[in-house]
């Protein structure tokens, strides 16, 4: 079940106070529609009934989706208290649990796990993607503004490096990320009950990590 509470806010631009929906829960499932409002994250997206000004206004939420068996946990801190007993009985039936600290994050973990793909490999593929990109004098590392995971099919990734003048497109086989990830899967593993992030800034962290020890 989806649930919301209603919160009194007051208007950023014209400073009068009005009532909007949040949501603390959202399940994919049985809500769709939320969803897809997750998906586009327009669900943080309210308009002030007094000045219409359109504005984000976004707060910690539990994402769940039942049939994909994954849950997100959209909040930019950390529990700062112990979440297995509520994570411990997810995990036992096969769930996926993560953290996201941003939007941006949370719309794009929400398009790996229903595609069904590890996000380990997605993490990784992107940054190989970056890596390639740079040694290939396509663009030096501040140009680019963003690199993100499009899509997967036929058991090939679609990574896209962005920079403000152009885009690049890599493809990367499955099965070459996969047997990365195998050679050094104490590296690559992940705790769910924990929710982690898996995310950029933690791919380059255990590269940080393991370069530093050698
Ligand atoms: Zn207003």
């Amino acid at each position: 079940m989806s649930r919301f509470k209603e919160i009194e806010y007051q208007c950023p631009y014209c400073g009068k106070q009005f009532t909007i929906h949040a949501y603390e829960s959202v399940n994919a499932q049985e809500d769709p529609d939320l969803r897809d409002l997750c998906l586009s994250g327009d669900i943080f997206r309210h308009s002030c009934p007094h000045c219409h000004t359109d504005f984000m206004i976004q707060y910690p939420l539990v994402y769940m989706d039942p049939r994909h068996k994954f849950v997100i946990w959209l909040n930019q801190n950390e529990a700062g208290r112990d979440m297995h007993a509520f994570s411990m009985p997810l995990v036992k039936q096969g769930y996926t649990l993560r953290r996201c600290a941003t939007l941006k994050e949370f719309t794009e973990k929400i398009q790996i796990l229903e595609d069904g793909v590890s996000d380990v490999a997605v993490e990784l593929a992107k940054y190989d993607s970056f890596i390639e990109f740079i040694d290939n004098r396509k663009g030096k590392p501040e140009d680019v503004t963003s690199v993100e995971y499009q899509n997967t099919n036929d058991g090939v990734m679609k990574i896209n490096i962005r920079t403000d003048d152009k885009g690049m497109a890599f493809l990367i086989p499955m099965a070459m990320l996969e047997e990365e990830i195998r050679a050094e899967h104490e590296i690559f593993e992940v705790h769910d009950e924990d929710f982690p992030l898996v995310n950029s800034d933690w791919i380059i962290s255990l590269f940080m990590d393991s370069s530093g020890q050698a």
